[in-house]
């Protein structure tokens, strides 16, 4: 049988064809070449505008970037100059809650001169406690002047006492003990501008509703209560609702 032959125009149409497909080839691999090299438009800490102390601190901790948590509350919190301005955040641990409330808490506190607590983060667990107490002493290493103190039951509460009668800036407290401290008269809560609820569902799910509720009744009117909270429970929105 004779040769087959190739149609000029089959011949033609397969080139094109071929080229077309080298040139989606090339693009493709622009397209991965970008996307591996690309890099997400991640702020930085400076940009949400903490003080060159804590930025400094910061950069010790290895922290790079916010979490997404810290992006959304650090520059919120600090564009509050108004006291009286509440925040629900749902956060659950792990998400970087602790920097998101403390960075622009420190940040606050600064230019702060009036002595006594001015700042009283409420944990529902001593563990807690103790790690919010760590977190805000590594954040705050380059204020030297910011003096913080976790109070919590279950711990001989003499040398809780003699430090609140030296001096604090920030407590950091649970609700059963720090009660204790203000019926004895020395934990002073009414020159306090910012209350955090840490893992408030937790503390309501605990039952220290009565007390929580008693505490921010001890702090001024005029403060920033910040609730974080890892659901929403009725109970949460209600201090929320009454306390805003
Ligand atoms: P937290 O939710 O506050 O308990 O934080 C969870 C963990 O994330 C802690 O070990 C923090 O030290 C860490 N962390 C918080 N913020 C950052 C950040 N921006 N970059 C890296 N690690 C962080």
């Amino acid at each position: 049988p004779p040769p087959s032959k190739i149609s000029p125009f089959f011949a033609i149409s397969f080139f094109i064809l071929r080229a077309k497909i080298g040139f989606f080839q090339l693009r493709i691999r622009e397209k991965c070449e970008k996307i591996t090299t690309f890099a997400p438009n991640m702020k930085t800490f400076a940009e949400l505008g903490l003080c060159e102390e804590l930025l400094q601190a910061i950069e010790e901790q290895g922290y790079e970037h916010p979490m997404p948590v810290q992006e959304e509350v650090i520059p919120w919190l600090l564009s509050q100059d108004t006291p009286n301005v509440d925040l629900i955040a749902l956060a659950q641990t792990g998400t970087g809650k602790t920097a998101a409330y403390g960075l622009p808490v420190l940040e606050k506190l600064r230019s702060v001169e009036a002595r006594g607590p001015k700042a009283l983060i409420l944990s529902p667990t001593r563990e807690l406690c103790l790690q919010i107490a760590d977190d805000l002493e590594g954040f705050s290493k380059h204020m030297p002047s910011l003096r913080i103190l976790a109070v919590y039951g279950g711990a001989n509460i003499e040398p809780q006492i003699r430090a609140l009668k030296a001096g604090v800036d920030i407590i950091v407290a649970t609700p059963g003990r720090l009660l204790d401290l203000m019926k004895r008269g020395v934990a002073q809560l009414s020159n306090i501008s910012h209350v955090v609820l840490d893992e408030a569902d937790e503390m309501l799910n605990m039952g220290f509703v009565k007390d929580v509720t008693k505490i921010i009744e001890a702090t001024p009117k005029e403060r920033n209560l910040v609730l974080f909270s890892a659901t929403m429970h009725q109970e949460v929105l209600t201090i929320a609702w009454k306390y805003q």
